[in-house]
């Protein structure tokens, strides 16, 4: 790893900056305000000072492992938690492996991510993103130097907020196993998630699901599905392929808690159009209730009891709110 490549300046905070980010609507958009500080390759840096040369992005992102999380900022307790650190931080470890990038650490990536919630204050939820790459160089080697950053900003949660989406089925297939290790986040298999994602906003739907080679049901560009048939919540198994999710994790749990039938299984296109509910679930979206499919109304067209409960509950679970799976939450301590 390049440490101390940037120049050692004296960190000093500067003023904060707005600037819109666009985002398709199958995330949510959430004006950037540009935190204070970012952790660079082995320390805490002032935001401004975290620059590369635009030399060095040609292919460096090929090969680029990424993790995504969230921080939950509880004040009733003042406490900002992680939701599932060490699970995002496994995963991590996962895509690394496969990436064969070998650096930093995961034990320094969890230090980073709890220095920078520090270091920027952590008093708001927050959406970090750790990113680890090589630098430019031959694409085909693993022998370059990397980088990493992990980057955490304010971005609020949506969970008290009733909205809902609209669906359509893409006609692009998700990527299988035949082609690239899908159980990783890696930077270039989000080509398949992009266009997926823009195809659906361009026919004027909030979310593009996926069907596989067979034809069958996996996930969306950067979602998991739960559906609601007969009573039961049924999702597609990993092997769909869907990514290994957080989120899909903590929904098993907390319908399983709360008594709901739940099963992994097969999904058909057909049952996507025969569910009285669906729900997309992520880190990024959170649990986002999905009332149509290809303008097919599921149930009533408004969101359903058990998304509902679910959602409900999984709010009270990431503001530390419940004991219900405190092992995915970890606090972080005051600055
Ligand atoms: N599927 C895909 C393809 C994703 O990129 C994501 C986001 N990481 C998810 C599902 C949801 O995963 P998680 O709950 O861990 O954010």
């Amino acid at each position: 790893m390049c440490y101390g490549r940037p120049t050692a300046r004296k960190v000093t905070a500067p003023k904060r900056r707005r600037a819109r980010l666009v985002q398709p609507k199958s995330g949510p958009s959430v004006p950037f305000e540009a935190p204070r500080f970012i952790w660079w390759d082995g320390r805490i840096h002032a935001w401004d000072d975290a620059s590369v040369h635009v030399s060095r992005l040609q292919w460096s992102a090929l090969g680029a492992p990424f993790e995504a999380m969230r921080a939950y900022f509880d004040p009733a307790s003042s406490t900002s938690f992680v939701f599932g650190l060490d699970a995002h931080l496994r995963r991590m470890a996962h895509s690394m492996r496969v990436m064969e990038i070998r650096e930093p650490s995961i034990e320094t990536l969890r230090e980073a991510t709890l220095e920078v919630l520090r270091r920027n204050g952590a008093r708001a939820d927050e959406y970090i993103r750790i990113f680890a790459w090589f630098e430019d160089g031959a694409a085909y080697t693993t022998e370059q130097p990397t980088h990493a950053f992990v980057l955490s900003r304010t971005f609020p949660s949506r969970l008290a907020e009733d909205f809902s989406w609209t669906a359509s089925v893409v006609s692009w297939r998700r990527l299988d196993e035949t082609t690239v290790p899908v159980r990783v986040k890696a930077a270039a298999n989000y080509q398949n998630s992009r266009l997926a994602a823009l195809e659906a906003l361009r026919n004027g739907y909030d979310f593009g699901v996926l069907l596989n080679a067979r034809g069958e049901v996996t996930e969306g560009p950067r979602e998991c599905i739960f559906l609601v048939l007969d009573g039961v919540l049924v999702t597609p198994p990993l092997s769909a392929p869907v990514l290994d999710s957080i989120t899909r994790r903590a929904v098993l749990r907390i319908a399983t808690h709360l008594g709901i039938p739940v099963v992994e299984r097969v999904v058909l296109r057909g049952e996507l159009y025969e569910a009285t509910e669906m729900l997309a679930c992520s880190t990024a979206s959170e649990i986002v209730p999905v009332v149509s499919v290809d303008k097919v109304v599921l149930g009533t067209g408004r969101p359903g009891p058990v998304t509902t409960r679910i959602r409900e509950l999984f709010r009270e679970v990431v503001y530390g709110r419940v004991e219900l799976l405190a092992d995915l939450r970890t606090a972080v301590s005051k600055p």
